[in-house]
């Protein structure tokens, strides 16, 4: 079963009487429990992708599935709430609320959710999952910026999405606490049978996924399974 699927996806920036093509016909199928990393230039497009994907860019044309609906011809309202309920992000630069505790951060996509009765369960395999058990009443200044992006995991898992966007989650990471989070990515795809769709630049990064997806002008320009850095490279 495929997690989320893009058919023929074109996107177009208008602007200043310029047109700028940033998707041209993509096509892309991610399936269920596994874990993908997009890569390209910069320039390429793996953000609008990303943004297309998640349903927070409108596509020019063509169609994006979650699950089993889809985006496109969606109100706005309804694509804000099955964004909610079925994406989870993280983002290089951790986006944690300074004022929260790391119990309050991953608890808070449950309440916007409006999860009355969210799974005590999954959420406690999360924190466990993650190594946050220890570190639950901290708030991010008092945690390390690996420590803070593992709370940012957790808080993208724990409404149990049908996808994980990650957006360079280690660019603001030393090489061993982003080799940590992505090991923890790849866990909670192996274990948790999460999916996780991950931009980066980093060939090291995107060895950890099982699949690489090249973005170059706009259009998809192959695909490695199984990568290494060096393959990669
Ligand atoms: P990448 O993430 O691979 O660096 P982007 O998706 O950010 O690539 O950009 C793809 C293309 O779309 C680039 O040519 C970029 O300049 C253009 N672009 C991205 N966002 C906008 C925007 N909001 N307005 C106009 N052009 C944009
Ligand atoms: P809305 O602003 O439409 O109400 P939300 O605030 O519910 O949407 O956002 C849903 C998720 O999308 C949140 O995790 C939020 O951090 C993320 N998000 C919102 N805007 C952006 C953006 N421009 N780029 C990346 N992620 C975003």
């Amino acid at each position: 079963r495929a997690a989320i699927a893009a058919r023929d996806l074109v996107k177009t920036y208008d602007g200043g009487g310029t047109s700028v093509t940033a998707l041209d016909r993509v096509s892309a199928t991610f399936a269920t429990g596994t874990f993908t990393a997009i890569m390209g230039p910069s320039g390429s497009g793996k953000s609008t992708l990303m943004h297309c994907l998640a349903g927070l860019d409108a596509v020019t044309s063509g169609s994006v599935i979650i699950g089993d609906t889809e985006l496109v011809g969606l109100a706005d309202k309804q694509v804000t709430l099955l964004r909610r309920q079925r994406v989870g992000f993280v983002f290089q630069a951790f986006n944690l609320l300074p004022t929260l505790t790391a119990e309050q951060n991953i608890q808070l996509p449950l309440d916007i959710a409006g999860r009355r009765d969210p799974d005590p369960a999954w959420r406690d395999r999360v924190i466990d999952a993650l190594g946050l058990r220890e570190r639950l009443g901290h708030r991010p200044s008092q945690l390390s910026g690996g420590q803070q992006q593992r709370v940012a995991c957790a808080r993208a898992l724990v409404t149990r999405p049908d996808v994980v966007f990650a957006d360079e989650p280690t660019g603001n990471l030393d090489s061993r606490a982003g080799a940590e989070v992505l090991s923890l990515l790849r866990m909670a795809v192996q274990e948790l049978g999460q999916t996780v769709v991950m931009v980066t630049h980093d060939a090291a990064a995107a060895s950890y996924a099982e699949r690489v997806v090249f973005l170059r002008d706009g259009r998809l320009a192959g695909e490695l399974t199984d990568p290494t850095a060096e393959s990669i490279l």
